[in-house]
């Protein structure tokens, strides 16, 4: 599936540093022990703007899911992450037939020749 070279923003550079080492790494709010999806522009709970960045377990089930019209067919996925967070994401190596709410995932990462690295969330197996 074809996203589009991801370029980052500045706002969003340790998310894309993480990605580059295959580690997922989210906003958290240390004072409230919450995490947050990378693009969260503050803490809803006390208010902090400057949220720190932690690394995820990667650990997440799916939520929700789009079947992009391609040969073969590829999936947007929802996912809400074991730390709580939802995230948007490209499914990887999952049939239609098995896909389900609450379907448990795991985090992946790809290194595309040009732009950022990215995730997408396969379908997870012991
Ligand atoms: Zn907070």
């Amino acid at each position: 599936m074809e996203i589009g070279v991801l370029r980052r923003d500045g706002r969003t550079d340790p998310f894309f540093d993480g990605t580059a080492s295959d580690r997922l790494v989210i906003k958290r709010c240390e004072a409230c022990d919450r995490w947050f999806a990378p693009d969260a522009a503050g803490c809803p709970e006390c208010g902090e703007e400057d949220l720190g960045w932690a690394q995820a377990s990667g650990a997440a089930t799916l939520v929700t899911w789009t079947v992009l019209p391609k040969d073969p067919p590829a999936f947007l996925a929802l996912v809400e992450l074991a730390e709580g967070p939802w995230l948007h994401a490209r499914l990887d190596g999952a049939a239609r037939a098995d896909l389900r709410e609450g379907l448990p995932l795991g985090v992946a990462f790809e290194h595309p020749d040009e732009g950022e690295s990215y995730i997408l969330f396969r379908p997870w197996t012991e």
